[in-house]
Parts: structure tokens; C-alpha cells; sequence
């Protein structure tokens, strides 16, 4: 059976391939420490969350701040981001455009099938969970993006990686087994070969 691939879970269930992520949340920026983050990227797949957040956290100032030390570690390091966006696509892109990458995810996408458009033309992917499933235009530019740069993740939510594959089957009009390749063809050309992971099946 194949493999569902979750990219951003705060619930790890170890029944999916599931991303070994370090990261300081936008929340958490006033707290941040960089230099104990990088100690602890020995042992991550990618630098997450990071990103910003207009409706929560600290002031923007300090969000970029703590935004743009992680993209330098992670260009550092060669690691790719995993990013939380609300309602900063914008700052978020010009910041990102700033910095070689190794690859880009936006997790929980919730945007216009526009916003996506600028993202998947950059190479970035974009993930989509049950909160893109509530709004209308990212319904839009979740059935809009390529299988080549789709990922779908539980994120905080207790609905099973399954019915996420599901109901994005069903909206798409494809397979859940089409859907499990790609994401799977997806992590691979990021990550390597998702059995060589301890924390995977
Ligand atoms: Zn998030």
C-alpha cells in the first residue's frame, strides 16, 4: 500500500511519512533564539514553521526578523522551509525572493488561485489541510495547482490524513491513489527516499 505523505502535522501519528521539522513559529518570534535553533538542525528535514502572521504574534517588525534569520540559516544549511502565511502572501513572497532556496512549502495554503499562481511560478509547493477545504477560493487554487507541486497535511487538526487525501481526491476530481503518488514523487525530489526515515511505517 502506498504511503499518505502529511507535511505539516503537530500530531505525528508515525502512520505517514511524516517531516522532521525545527523551526520558530511567527507566534513565538519575541521568544526566539536562532542560536539554539541551528543547534538543533542536525536532526531536521526542513526549517518550520516559520513565516509571518498578521492576525497573531508579535509586531511585523519583529516577525521579519525572525523570519529572515531562519531563511538565512536555511540557506546556509540547505534546507527547506516550511512557512506559515496569514494574510502576508505578499511581504512573505518579496522576502522569500531575497534568499536562494533549496524549496519552498506553504503549509495550510488559504489564498486566491492568483496568489498560487505566483507561488507555483517561483517552484514554490503549496499544502493544503481542512482549513483550505473551508474557503471557497482556496478550494480554487487548490483543484488550479499542479500534482507536481501538491502537498496535504493534518496540520493541528485531529481529521485523519486520509479523509484529507479524500475530500482533495474528490474536489480534484482524481484518485486518492493519484493524489498518494504525486505527493510521494513530491517529497522524494525534496527529501530523499521517505524508507530510508526512521520515523516512516
Ligand atoms: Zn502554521
Amino acid at each position: 500500500m502506498l504511503p499518505y505523505v502529511d507535511i505539516h502535522t503537530h500530531r505525528p501519528t508515525g502512520q505517514a511519512v511524516e517531516l522532521r521539522t525545527a523551526g520558530i513559529h511567527p507566534w513565538d518570534a519575541a521568544e526566539g533564539d536562532t542560536d539554539a535553533l541551528e543547534a538543533e538542525l542536525g536532526r531536521a528535514q526542513a526549517i518550520g514553521e516559520t513565516g509571518l502572521d498578521r492576525l497573531r504574534g508579535p509586531e511585523m517588525e519583529c516577525q521579519l526578523r525572525m523570519l529572515r534569520d531562519q531563511l538565512e540559516l536555511a540557506r546556509r544549511y540547505r534546507l527547506p522551509v516550511v512557512l506559515h502565511c496569514v494574510r502576508a502572501f505578499e511581504p512573505l513572497m518579496r522576502e522569500l525572493a531575497a534568499v536562494p532556496l533549496r524549496a519552498v512549502i506553504f503549509h495550510g495554503f488559504i489564498g486566491s488561485r492568483q496568489q498560487a499562481a505566483e507561488a507555483l511560478k517561483r517552484g514554490y509547493y503549496l499544502s493544503y489541510g481542512v482549513r483550505s477545504f473551508a474557503s471557497p477560493r482556496s478550494i480554487e487554487a487548490l483543484c488550479a495547482t499542479p500534482a507536481e507541486r501538491l502537498f496535504l497535511e493534518t496540520d493541528d487538526q485531529e481529521t485523519p490524513i486520509g479523509e484529507v487525501y479524500a475530500r482533495a481526491a474528490e474536489l480534484r476530481g482524481e484518485s486518492v491513489e493519484a493524489l498518494q503518488r504525486c505527493t510521494l514523487a513530491n517529497y522524494e525530489r525534496i527529501f530523499g527516499e521517505p524508507l530510508s526515515d526512521e520515523s516512516v511505517l
